[in-house]
């Protein structure tokens, strides 16, 4: 694979491989330019697709925490503790191994990161466990909505651009509750609902194929909005028409590696264009 550069002018046509199927992506030069700049036009996209965790909810960091307790707990008992596995869980463990992915994938790959394997009740317990930890502190913390997203959320809606939201998460609709956000998107494709259907996590770019799917519009006319490494992965694989990484942790090299477009700190820092071409009866109130 090769993985595209730092400078999006003299960005080679990039070839990527989902699931052996190799896609090469031909843009020119205005596109690239475009591509570079926090822009969303109206004209060009008919959707945007969210993550939950740490795109619009300051949940990652809750989830980050939950996993901490989990591991930490967990290597400390382990009788072959020793060599790296004396090292604690850390925020890299994290970004690396485990954000943007489903409970018991995430217990799969940061133990293997250890060169640690359990047998699949043991994965399921660690999960579980996790869950938990999560839940008491959505529980007794409540959850942080980030404004910029709820700005941005708002302008697109009302230029016409639907919204999605997507997360590997099974709690997804209690924390959109939680954050008063649960009219605010027309399709939601979480945890909950890639288990009924069998889809695979992120890096895979299924779910947000799905909720396309689900929009009735084509990745390439929709914006991917992640936070999470595998997350800006799965959207780059799906062949979606933007890629926004959004970077809580100061790791922006990380995301534009990983397959993001353009990369902000805050969605407040991304603008519509052209919203005076939107169709009238698209606007909402
Ligand atoms: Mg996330």
């Amino acid at each position: 694979m090769r993985e595209p550069t730092e400078n999006a002018w003299f960005q080679p046509d990039r070839i990527y491989r989902p699931g052996g199927r190799t896609v090469i992506e031909r843009r020119s030069l205005l596109e690239r330019m475009a591509v570079a700049a926090p822009v969303i036009s109206p004209a060009r996209y008919d959707a945007a697709i969210f993550d939950l965790d740490g795109v619009v909810t300051d949940t990652a960091s809750m989830h980050a925490a939950a996993w901490r307790r989990l591991f930490d707990d967990y290597l400390a008992s382990r009788p072959d503790r020793a060599g790296e596995n004396r090292l604690p869980f850390t925020d890299e463990d994290y970004r690396r191994y485990v954000d943007g992915r489903s409970r018991y994938d995430g217990v799969r790959v940061f133990l293997a990161s250890r060169r640690i394997t359990e047998d699949p009740p043991a994965v399921q317990a660690l999960g579980d466990r996790k869950d938990e930890y999560f839940r008491e502190s959505v529980k007794q913390h409540g959850v942080r909505v980030f404004d910029g997203t709820v700005v941005l959320l708002r302008s697109l809606r009302a230029a016409g651009i639907r919204v999605a939201i997507i997360s590997a998460s099974r709690n997804c609709v209690e924390v959109l509750k939680a954050a008063s956000l649960d009219d605010m998107f027309e399709v939601r494709v979480d945890g909950v609902v890639a288990g009924e259907l069998g889809l695979p996590g992120k890096p895979d770019p299924a779910v947000f194929l799905e909720a396309a799917r689900r929009l009735q519009v084509t990745p390439n006319r929709a914006v991917v909005v992640e936070d999470a490494l595998a997350g800006v992965a799965a959207g780059r694989r799906g062949g979606f028409g933007l890629v926004i990484g959004v970077d809580r942790t100061g790791h922006p090299d990380e995301l534009r590696a990983a397959g993001a477009d353009l990369v902000v700190q805050d969605l407040a820092e991304v603008k519509l264009t052209g919203v005076a071409a939107a169709e009238p009866g698209k606007i909402e109130p």
